[in-house]
């Protein structure tokens, strides 16, 4: 049996990216995973993985969500909740349309598949892996909203860890620049988007930006045993970018 092998998981956003990578990573390991996103089933997406069409904004689709993964595969043991949105906005220039998506999906979408799996996890007991970011802890450049969503998430999870254990382990993994769509976005706003990416690249003292394998990675360790003692956590795992100092000679 593999280190996995007893988890039913329930991985949100896992169409493409990081969700992607981390479904599968567990079903590699041996769980049986579902996953979830507003549109129709991937055609990449592996066949033994159970996709419901969902938007975890939306409580009464959370809410389905885990009630189909429950039904079709058991209660959810594994829940990480890796649905999320970005808008490049400051608050001067945040719309109320900005502040739906991006609180309804971050915020509020975690919000409410945690309220849905915490009552089969009372009692079989069961781990939660927030995807949260280091935009949470210091504030990226335009991204207002995204920032404080990502503050959010990373205090709903010490709440949970702390209100629902011992039958509950909570943590959020905080990761850096790692190489999806999303992060591409991002660095299509800079005047010089390959300037931008080799500025970043150089600020990792990894000498790369991150996979969405380096997360999966992360998750799967945090679901393990071999995490037994770790709850309440905020785990960042960026390469090193935010351990360096911002004045550092040759890169300001
Ligand atoms: P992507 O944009 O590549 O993928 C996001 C996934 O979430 C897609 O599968 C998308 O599917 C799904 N999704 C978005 N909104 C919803 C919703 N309301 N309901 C259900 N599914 C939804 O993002 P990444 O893989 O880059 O990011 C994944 C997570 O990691 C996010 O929480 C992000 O904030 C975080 N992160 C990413 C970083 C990076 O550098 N990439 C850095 C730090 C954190 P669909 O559109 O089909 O609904």
């Amino acid at each position: 049996m593999t280190a996995l092998g007893p988890h039913t998981a329930l991985v949100t956003g896992g169409s493409r990216g990081i969700g992607r990578a981390v479904v599968e990573r567990l079903a590699a390991d041996g769980a049986r995973v579902a996953t979830c996103g507003r549109g129709s089933r991937p055609g990449d997406l592996p066949d033994d993985v159970l996709w419901v069409r969902a938007d975890v904004s939306d409580p009464d689709q959370a809410a389905r969500l885990v009630a189909t993964t429950r039904g079709e595969l058991g209660p959810v043991s594994l829940l990480v909740n890796n649905a999320g949105v970005q808008v490049e906005r400051t608050v001067a220039d945040s719309t109320d349309d900005d502040w739906d998506l991006v609180v309804g999906t971050n915020c509020r979408g975690t919000f409410h598949t945690c309220r849905a799996v915490l009552p089969d996890m009372a009692g079989t007991g069961g781990v939660i892996v927030n995807i949260g970011s280091i935009s949470g802890e210091t504030a990226d450049p335009s991204m207002a909203l995204y920032n404080a969503s990502k503050a959010f998430v990373h205090a709903l999870t010490r709440s949970i860890a702390v209100d629902h254990g011992p039958a509950v382990r909570c943590n959020a993994i905080l990761p850096g620049w790692i190489r999806t769509e999303m992060a591409d976005d991002a660095f299509a706003l800079a005047d010089d988007p390959a300037a931008a990416r080799a500025d970043a690249v150089a600020r990792h003292p990894t000498g790369r930006l991150g996979e969405p394998a380096d997360i999966a990675a992360t998750v799967a360790w945090l679901a393990s045993d071999d995490a037994a003692f770790v709850t309440g956590q905020c785990v960042t795992v960026d390469g090193g970018l935010t351990a360096a100092s911002p004045l550092r000679p040759g890169l300001t």
